[in-house]
């Protein structure tokens, strides 16, 4: 069976996808699982030359790699970036994890003659289900950890965005990794097979989604690594440099057309300074220019999924019939694919699916408020918690704001810096995900489970010490 899949900049269904069907998946679910005793016998440093290799021929394979996900997404500096992006975390990985895990003994405490030793095992077999806004990135940000821990690991794109695959396989197979490593592709029901043949899986995608994937391993008893939508609030307090605040909002809003899980959503500004942020604000985004007819130009791609647009009309819609002003874009443009310039609404309120709802668009709607327990109450009024981010006069000020916000990760000074920094380790907090951080070394550990071997140094203690008549 083949999926037709549409090209976002012209709207044409101009590609087909083969689907993966289940009884294949399940004969490379059995390989990849075969293979994984090797690769884990190799050790860390044999995997760690490995992903090297991989890095290597990801270099080699950069410009059929950045066009595929320039013809997946729209845009074609992200996807250039999203080839150096993933290079650069193999580069990381490989760097920091050889010698994180300690192995020594450790005396009891309470029994000095008995000493225990941890052994790491990782899970045989990873399962990646990755979304449409970055392919590559998404569908190698958790492998890469987990091949490094000894995993095999089967990845399953999304069919929205599949193009890249192709080179992205031809990479794999230069590098070695084939056995080890593979791709499956199609829709939900291959995402759902894929959930029944792996040890544990690493989800990332929408919070309905997501419920199904977590439901379905709950059933089979494997671990779910979930990294879910966000609804995120930016707070700007009154002395924040409001040029900084402009600039973070608008990149934080518009950046991959807000098609990023940590785009900011809301923003709260201090009342005295409201009218001031949203002059310079509508001001900066007046400025910004689709990048079309030319690929090479502008700061704003195409919606990469046209249901996504029919969901940013909505609410655009909904807010306008409750009462928001929309002071710039508000219009999505057709020109067979379709762009969203930057809609900045003020007038909103929670009532609004704008303010409660994920939006995935650069849509930037603003509240004023009076006080900041006003602010954080609103912020935190949300079923979601990926992340936030706060403005303020000076770091501590914004940094004891952050720390009453509900999120998993809080930008101070700036907005959405969990797309460029990932060494902080974070979970995401409410509907927003589920499991360890993927961020830092839990990104890593939480692909082993821990064996404990325990050794008696002394003699093994009698039954008889435990009758009833022993001791006082
Ligand atoms: P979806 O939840 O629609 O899809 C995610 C993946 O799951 C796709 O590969 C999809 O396949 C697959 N899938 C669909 N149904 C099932 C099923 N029943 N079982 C298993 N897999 C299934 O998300 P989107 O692709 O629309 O991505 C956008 C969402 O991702 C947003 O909510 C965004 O916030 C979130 N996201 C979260 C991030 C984070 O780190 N927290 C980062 C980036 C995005 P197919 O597409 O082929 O149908």
């Amino acid at each position: 069976m083949e999926i037709p899949v549409r090209n976002p900049r012209t709207g044409q269904m101009d590609h087909r996808v083969a689907v993966t069907d289940t009884a294949t998946l399940m004969d490379i679910a059995a390989r990849l699982r075969l293979a994984q005793k090797g690769w884990r016998a190799l050790g860390v440093e044999g995997r760690v030359a490995a992903l090297r290799r991989l890095a290597d021929a990801l270099a080699r394979h950069q410009e059929d790699l950045a066009g595929a996900l320039t013809m997946d997404t729209g845009r074609a500096r992200i996807a250039r970036m999203e080839v150096d992006g993933v290079r650069g975390s193999i580069a990381g990985w490989c760097a920091t994890v050889p010698g994180q895990l300690p192995e020594a003994w450790i005396q009891g405490r309470s029994n000095p003659a008995i000493r225990h030793a941890p052994h790491w095992v990782p899970y045989e077999l990873v399962g990646v289900i990755s979304p449409w806004n970055f392919p590559l990135t998404l569908s190698l940000i958790d492998a890469i950890p987990a091949l490094l821990a000894g995993c095999a690991v089967m990845i399953k794109p999304s069919e929205v965005t599949p193009r890249f695959a192709g080179p992205l396989a031809a990479a794999i197979l230069e590098a070695g990794l084939a056995p080890v490593l593979a791709l499956v592709c199609g829709d939900g029901a291959t995402g759902q097979a894929l959930v029944d043949a792996v040890d544990c899986v690493c989800f990332t995608g929408s919070v309905p989604t997501g419920r199904k994937v977590a439901v379905r391993a709950a059933q089979r008893l494997i671990p779910a690594f979930l990294e879910l939508g966000g609804k995120d609030p930016l707070i700007i307090l009154d002395g924040a440099n409001l040029d900084d605040a402009v600039t973070a909002a608008l990149r934080g809003s518009v950046l991959a057309t807000g098609q990023a899980c940590q785009s900011l959503e809301r923003i709260y500004v201090a009342a005295p300074i409201h009218d001031e942020f949203v002059a310079r604000l509508v001001a900066a985004a007046s400025k910004v220019r689709l990048n079309f007819p030319d690929i090479g130009q502008g700061e704003i791609g195409p919606i990469i999924f046209d249901r996504q647009a029919d969901i940013l009309r909505q609410q655009i819609a909904d807010a306008r019939a409750k009462g928001a002003m929309v002071l710039t874009g508000g219009e999505v443009v057709d020109h067979g694919g379709l762009w969203l310039p930057p809609t900045i609404m003020t007038g909103v309120t929670h009532d609004m699916a704008v303010m409660r709802e994920e939006t995935f668009g650069p849509i930037l709607p603003i509240m004023p408020f009076v006080t900041v327990e006003q602010a954080i109450a609103l912020a935190n009024d949300s079923q979601y918690g990926l992340s936030a981010a706060v403005f303020a006069a000076d770091l501590d000020q914004a940094a004891a704001v952050g720390r009453l916000l509900v999120a998993g990760a809080v930008s101070l000074n700036d907005a959405a810096l969990t797309a460029l920094f990932h060494e902080a380790p974070k979970q995401s907090f409410r509907d927003s995900g589920l499991g360890p951080s993927r961020m830092g070394m839990e990104g890593y550990t939480r692909f082993f489970r821990r064996q404990a071997l325990i050794a008696q140094t002394g003699r093994p203690a009698p039954l008889s010490a435990f009758a009833e008549e022993a001791g006082g």
